[in-house]
């Protein structure tokens, strides 16, 4: 053994390998060996007066909506892209000193971020890991790590078609012989979906409420389709009339119809990526059916919706919300034994 690879083999001794799935809605972090060892959502708690970062994560979470006029919870991604670099690399360094294992000297991240992203956004993730103590960066677009973590074939020479519907954005990606062969981004996602209740209810209702009421309805009764047996839910917020705090009951059926031009748009984006590929991949698609992954992936029937309107059949990933972070943790392990796999990562440090 030479000094270089005595140093190498010292370095991975010492490294632990970490993914990190940097979501607009939940960040996630996998550990090589310990599985996934954090999942919260990507929000920051500044007091505004002073410009302090008060609180990261699932506390600053709980303050959202709920805090006095100087404190503002802040998603610094929120439209799929780096609002706020400050706010990010803090986010990222407060996640990755929490999720690392104090055995390692070093870590080696793997990023998972939009496919639709700049130049300077990807290099500006790499830094803000860096800064965060990671030795070594490396990025994957989210589609990939998402197949990755989904178990598809990557790397073969046949198509596989991945929908990841998460908070601000919604990906849909054909992949085959470990690339991105044709990709859409919309800022189509949860978050509009939460929009589009809290429309609806303020509209037919009288009553105003917040993003979160409009979420937990949406997780509770949504549906993309009509459902069997109806579901129905108790929100409450504030009538718009008497200014007074009132709940009422919404319905499945209210879910749907308030949310269904989003739906559409979502529909749309995976028509027009079909429309663009090329056609021995579309055949590889019809034959193997669309993935769903993303939080997004949950809502009630959007799976059959899917398949309704392009005829090809829709599976949901095993763990929609954890595909990601999977993928992403698993590639350099994978890179190991399936060299091919190298060009799954887009840019190094
Ligand atoms: P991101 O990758 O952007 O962080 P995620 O994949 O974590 O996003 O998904 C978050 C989105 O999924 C949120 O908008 C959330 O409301 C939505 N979501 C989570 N669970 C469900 C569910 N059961 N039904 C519908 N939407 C859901
Ligand atoms: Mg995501």
């Amino acid at each position: 053994m030479n000094f270089k690879e005595l140093f190498a083999s010292l370095f991975s001794y010492a490294t632990e390998d970490l993914g990190i799935d940097l979501g607009t809605a939940n960040t996630l972090v996998y550990a090589e060996g310990r599985g996934i060892v954090l999942r919260e959502p990507s929000v920051v708690a500044v007091d505004s007066e002073t410009g302090t970062d008060l609180a990261v994560g699932e506390e600053a979470q709980r303050m959202l909506g709920r805090t006095p006029a100087s404190i503002t919870a802040i998603r610094p991604l929120r439209d799929g892209v780096i609002a706020d670099y400050d706010l990010t690399q803090a986010m990222l360094r407060y996640f990755i000193s929490k999720a690392s294992s104090k055995r390692f000297a070093f870590r080696r991240v793997v990023v998972g971020i939009p496919s639709g992203v700049t130049e300077v956004e990807r290099l500006a993730v790499i830094e803000a890991c860096r800064k965060a103590g990671a030795g070594q960066a490396f990025v994957i677009e989210e589609p990939m790590a998402a197949a990755i973590g989904s178990g598809l074939p990557v790397s073969e020479p046949t198509g596989s078609l991945i929908v990841d519907i998460g908070g601000g954005t919604t990906e849909v990606a054909i992949i085959s012989l470990a690339g991105i062969v044709a990709a859409r981004s919309i800022r189509v996602a949860g978050d509009e979906l939460d929009e589009a209740v809290a429309n609806y209810v303020r509209r037919a209702f009288n009553l105003y409420i917040g993003e979160r009421s409009a979420e937990k309805a949406k997780i509770e009764v949504g549906a993309a389709y009509p459902l069997e047996t109806e579901l129905t839910t108790e929100v409450r917020g504030r009538d718009l009339v008497t200014g007074l705090p009132r709940s009422c009951v919404i319905s499945s059926e209210d879910v749907r119809v308030a949310i269904q031009d989003q739906l559409a748009a979502i529909v749309e984006a995976v028509k027009l990526t079909l429309e663009t590929s090329p056609p021995e991949l579309s055949a590889d698609i019809i034959h193997r059916g669309i993935f769903l992954a993303g939080g997004g992936a949950l809502l009630r029937g959007l799976d059959r919706l899917i398949s309704d309107e392009t005829g090809i059949p829709v599976l949901i990933a095993n763990d929609p919300l954890g595909c990601v972070v999977l993928g992403a943790g698993r590639v350099l392990a994978a890179i190991r034994e399936n060299p091919q796999l190298r060009k799954v990562l887009v840019k190094s440090n």
